[in-house]
């Protein structure tokens, strides 16, 4: 090996390590925690528990495709519910179109989602996630409409909607 490679290689190592370092805790908090005890279960429990598809974005911060839900187009006066733990999440009365291809919804039912920082398309964004058992829903945005001027947006696969 020439010493001009060797050199490089030298340089690359601790670059390599430092960048790790930066990106393992990304990997490790791919989820939220839950807040609740009783719901504070394994990736295989959760995996029993949800189809592929919701675990995906309950437990791995997953996005389904726009104009892909239902619940989009639900406009029945009711509930949503966390898909993982059942807590109700959202009003119908919050719901509006935001013609965004995800449910939305201008305000969440108090104390029923928690938020975080995240920076998955490298612009940061404000994750929600239900406040008990730490699964992911959407994002929330300041585009909104009033009163409050916010946007959740919400994955479909997340929630259930249960009937008044
Ligand atoms: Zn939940």
């Amino acid at each position: 090996m020439n010493q001009f490679l060797t050199r490089r290689i030298f340089i690359l190592i601790p670059i390599m390590s430092i960048l790790k370092v930066i990106f393992k805790p990304l990997k490790v908090f791919a989820s939220s925690f839950a807040s609740d005890e009783e719901w504070k279960l394994s990736q295989e429990e959760w995996k029993n528990r949800l189809s592929p598809e919701v675990y995906y974005i309950l437990r791995e911060e997953g996005t389904e495709r726009a104009f892909s839900s239902n619940l989009n187009n639900e406009k029945r006066k009711g509930t949503f519910h966390c898909a993982g733990c059942d807590l109700p999440l959202f009003s119908s009365d919050a719901k509006f179109d935001s013609g965004t291809g995800w449910p939305s919804f201008w305000e969440p039912i108090q104390g029923s989602v928690a938020t975080k920082v995240d920076f998955k398309l490298i612009v940061p964004r404000t994750e929600y996630h239900c406040s008990r058992c730490g699964g992911h829903q959407g994002h929330v945005f300041n585009d909104g409409p009033r009163p409050t001027g916010k946007r959740y947006c919400n994955n479909g696969l997340a929630l259930k909607f249960v009937l008044e």
